[in-house]
């Protein structure tokens, strides 16, 4: 098989070794640009959010790079995201592509379901299953090893010196993860990596604002997707802290760990879940980052994600009693990087404000 998946920041790395030390080629999925984006939305229903276009206009693309399959996750739960792998096979056999799309669902779900596409993908490769789990292992560790990574480089961009310095630091890390086959190479790629990153010249005199950042899976996760927010804040000299990682989505996190119950901070605010996607976190995430004394958060929605909605319709109240500032940004085809940066401009200058009046003492500034 030729094997392409969605694109979600730096995973890619990770995955890419999976499909090819199994025995299937792999097509990257190119960064997500204009051009997929354009492709996407031509092609998506209207109403569709900003993830199902973006990865619309990725399987276009790596159709005509050659893949013939595509792995990606389905979903259960009020969340419309566990249809939309059915929807892009729709329309892609509409266009007169042949594209077999495999959707693994959660396994708790359907556990004989997730178990025959994982055999499907491991037996047509042609390794041993010992070989597989060999495999699944060392992507797994690329995977946590580039969140290790990316988590670093949050807190030494706000403090450098020479602008851009921690993002090509960590490029170069992460380059030598890419090379790393095993699960001792990765290791030292990863103390090397993070002995880079901890020589970027560093102003500490600075004191940077913390802010968290939550919402919505893909939003937060792909660079391309949120206009590079994360790397823009950092350089604009704010520590950032984000609440969801790809390994951390399954346990693993900073503010956010699983010692810190997100569905029981959101209760007191949201005492209905499910509401699918990722609604109930942001409530949730939102109180962590307030009762870590965090300067403000920035919520990441695609515009006419219902989740998010739900969750911004809350999240004024959580705002007013537990005194944190919260911007929400909805993105879709029409955001635009210059927007994006004036907002978050105007934000970190009222945080910035806010925090000089409490510490002379002045009381709250309302927002
Ligand atoms: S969580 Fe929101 S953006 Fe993601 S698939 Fe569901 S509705 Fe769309």
């Amino acid at each position: 098989m030729r094997i392409s998946f969605p694109r979600m920041g730096y995973s890619y790395i990770a995955f890419k070794y999976l499909v090819e030390n199994i025995g299937h080629d792999c097509v990257v999925p190119p960064e997500p640009s204009k051009k997929t984006l354009d492709l996407g939305v031509r092609y998506s229903p209207e109403f569709a959010c900003i993830p199902f276009k973006i990865l619309m206009g990725t399987y276009l693309e790596v159709a005509e790079m050659g893949a013939d399959t595509i792995i990606t996750s389905g979903g259960v739960g009020p969340c419309r995201a566990g249809y939309y792998w059915i929807m892009h096979q729709q329309i892609l056999k509409e266009l007169g592509i042949e594209m077999n799309i495999i959707g693994f669902e959660p396994p708790l779900h359907d556990l004989r379901d997730f178990w025959k596409k994982l055999k499907l993908v491991w037996k047509s490769g042609g390794v041993s299953y010992k070989e597989f789990v060999r495999v699944l292992q060392v992507a797994w560790e690329k995977l946590k090893a580039i969140d290790d990574l990316e988590q670093l480089s949050f807190h030494v961009r706000p403090y450098e010196v020479v602008r851009g310095e921690t993002t090509r630091t960590l490029w170069k890390a992460l380059e030598m993860l890419d090379q790393a086959c095993t699960v001792a190479d990765i290791a030292a790629a990863r103390d090397e990596g993070a002995r880079l990153l901890n020589l970027v010249t560093r102003d500490e005199t600075r004191d940077p604002l913390r802010v968290g950042i939550i919402g919505e899976i893909y939003v937060v996760l792909e660079p391309s997707a949120n206009h590079y927010l994360q790397i823009m804040l950092g350089e604009m000299g704010v520590s950032v802290d984000r609440s969801i990682y790809l390994t951390g989505y399954c346990g693993r996190n900073t503010i956010v760990t699983p010692e810190d119950d997100v569905f029981a901070m959101a209760r007191p605010y949201l005492n209905e879940a499910p509401i699918g996607g990722h609604g109930v976190n942001s409530v949730g995430e939102t109180v962590l980052y307030a009762k870590h004394g965090f300067d403000g958060v920035v919520q990441l929605a695609p515009f006419a994600c219902i989740p998010e909605i739900v969750a911004k319709s809350i999240i004024p109240r959580i705002s007013r009693e537990l005194d944190i500032p919260v911007l929400t940004l909805f993105i879709d085809e029409q955001t635009g990087k210059a927007g994006v940066q004036t907002r978050i401009e105007a934000f970190i200058d009222l945080l910035e404000k806010r925090r000089e009046r409490k510490r002379k003492g002045r009381g709250r500034l309302v927002v």
